[in-house]
């Protein structure tokens, strides 16, 4: 590669508390870089043993997100493309699992034959080549930016701190930054900011040999210049490399806080990057109509994760995306589906313009979406219905319409006399559980005549996908006779992806994800179209008297 084309690397890592959002400022310093003309990807790396985050439950990991080529990452990813707008694949995600594996794979083979392999050099030569690897292509990226995982000090992050390490010498100080992510805690009872922990953060770093190129302080107040200037001259970098990051309302003003504070610009110098002017208009756009919707709308979402938002993260995302390009405020109402077993749906929606039943797994909880269903189904509430959303809603068409009473989903009852969802018999035979589900982009045809249509304008769509379960086909008949709609099929495999009812203002179910391919400046057109039809409820409902004051 000629030295002007030479790929720059910008290393995040996190130190004194996890949970500081590195994945929010790598993809907001990933827009600065893209806003400025640079292509851009970013890489997470996990320091966990599971081969992906897929076999771990959502409480313990938060979503997982999908990938075009059908690999299950860190829910970063999703930050990744949503700030970036470029697609991720499996090479933008190495876990600790992934590195071990391929190395031990390797061992058997006989690629190391005679040699004791060992963390220093071969896994470290595996992270070092996966960092290469998401940089690389037909045409090389500008910039990679990578994610390190964990909190600094934590013993199994060090083989990656040491790859970072040796990656700076071999590639040279001049193309390669190092950006760590500190808090610096206000102290009510002294009222003082203390700057110790940061301070201890980077000696750990420094310890392992990595010296940070800039600090950005996630502080809930102003750094003074004082306190800056004191964190510069403990940490052995200029106070203008020390950056507040402060607790925000939205996150995507962070990549124009950072830019009017000067993040870009030092990003650009330190790399030796070719300076240009940042074009961040449509961002500012989007963070304007953000804070100035003009309407308003309130959506429950009924699910078992209920209380872990980071669950459904990318359904909270593609909300904010919709209600954007409807200039509405999209407020959440979240329904634990256990609750709603105990009492009657009524309760819970009365103040709400429309129901989205999210993806998920396992029996818990299930009656209580499908009875949710049933109440906006009656009531001509707007319904989203996502992959096992869609399942629930053919349940309850079944049951409720098609006098099938013990209709279900072999998943919740394998022995029901009426499996209207089941394992086709690819997923049959399938016994181990990492990486086997229905995953990644398919294509799916859509009905000219329907609501999907209206949505995406084309009949040809590819949308992502995790499940192992399928509409079953040998039920369309009655299913359909009773006014049930499908609206889209899989052109090679004709299973089920989109289903509607159109005696109802707006009722969709799909078997795809179509959170994950919703981006701030190119809102999922299905989300767009579902908050659009809950404005138009609120609006139907309150001039007929019905519903609830909002
Ligand atoms: N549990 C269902 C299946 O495996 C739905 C999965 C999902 O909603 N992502 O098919």
């Amino acid at each position: 590669m000629s030295d002007a084309h030479r790929t720059k690397y910008i290393f995040f890592t996190g130190g004194v508390v996890s949970s500081l959002g590195k994945g929010i400022a790598a993809s907001s310093i990933g827009r600065l870089l893209k806003a400025r003309g640079y292509s851009v990807t970013i890489i997470k790396l996990d320091p966990y043993i599971n081969v992906d985050p897929g076999t771990m439950s959502p409480f313990q990991h938060g979503e997982v997100f999908v990938t075009d080529d059908g690999a299950e990452t860190d829910l970063d990813l999703g930050h990744y493309e949503r700030f970036i707008d470029t697609n991720m694949s499996r090479h933008n995600n190495a876990t600790t699992g992934q590195i071990y594996y391929d190395v031990i794979m390797r061992e058997r083979r006989g690629v190391y034959l005679g040699k004791t392999v060992q963390v220093i050099p071969h896994i470290t030569d595996e992270i070092k080549r996966r960092i290469l690897q998401a940089g690389a292509g037909d045409k090389p990226f500008d910039v990679v930016l990578i994610e390190v995982g964990g909190t600094v000090g934590d013993i199994e992050s060090l083989p990656f701190l040491e790859a970072i390490r040796q990656f700076t010498m071999e590639h040279g100080y001049a193309h390669v930054m190092n950006v760590h992510l500190t808090l610096i805690p206000y102290l009510h009872a002294s009222g003082e900011m203390k700057t110790k922990p940061t301070q201890h953060s980077v000696m750990k770093l420094r310890e392992i040999g990595l010296q940070p190129d800039m600090l950005l302080c996630r502080t809930e107040l102003p750094i003074s210049q004082d306190a800056r200037e004191k964190i510069a001259l403990f940490c052995s970098l200029p106070p203008e490399m020390v950056f507040e990051a402060r607790d925000v309302d939205s996150i995507y003003a962070i990549p124009l806080l950072f830019e009017e504070a000067g993040v870009g610009q030092r990003v650009v110098n330190r790399l030796g990057l070719e300076p240009r002017e940042p074009d961040l208009s449509r961002w500012r756009q989007f963070v304007r109509r953000i804070k100035n919707p003009t309407a308003f709308c309130r959506i429950a979402v009924c699910g078992k994760y209920t209380n872990l938002h980071d669950s459904y993260k990318s359904i909270i995302e593609a909300f904010v995306h919709a209600g954007v390009e409807n200039d509405a405020k999209v407020e959440l109402k979240w329904l634990d589906s256990e609750e709603i077993e105990k009492k009657d749906p009524d309760a819970f929606m009365q103040d709400v313009n429309g129901l989205l039943i999210p993806g998920g797994f396992g029996e818990r909880g299930i009656e209580g979406k499908i009875a949710a269903i049933r109440f906006a189904r009656e009531q001509g509430l707007p319904f989203l219905g996502i992959c096992l959303g869609l399942q629930c809603a053919v349940i309850e068409f079944s049951r409720n319409r098609c006098g099938l009473e013990e209709a279900n989903s072999t998943e919740f009852n394998p022995a029901t006399p009426h499996p209207v969802i089941d394992l086709m018999e690819t997923q049959a035979s399938v016994v181990q559980k990492g990486g086997t589900m229905r995953l990644g982009a398919y294509r799916c045809q859509l009905q000219k005549n329907s609501l999907a249509y209206k949505a995406y304008k084309k009949t040809e769509i590819s949308e992502r996908h995790r499940h192992r379960y399928e509409v079953n086909n040998a039920y369309l008949q009655p299913l359909q006779a009773q006014g049930l709609k499908i609206a889209g099929i899989n052109p090679e495999n004709k299973l089920v992806e989109v289903i509607e009812l159109p005696e109802h203002p707006w009722f969709v179910g799909v078997q795809y994800h179509p959170e994950l391919k919703s981006r701030a400046l190119a809102a999922s057109p299905l989300f767009r179209e579902f908050v659009a039809a809950a404005l138009r409820c609120k609006l139907g409902r309150s001039e007929n008297g019905g519903g609830a004051a909002f």
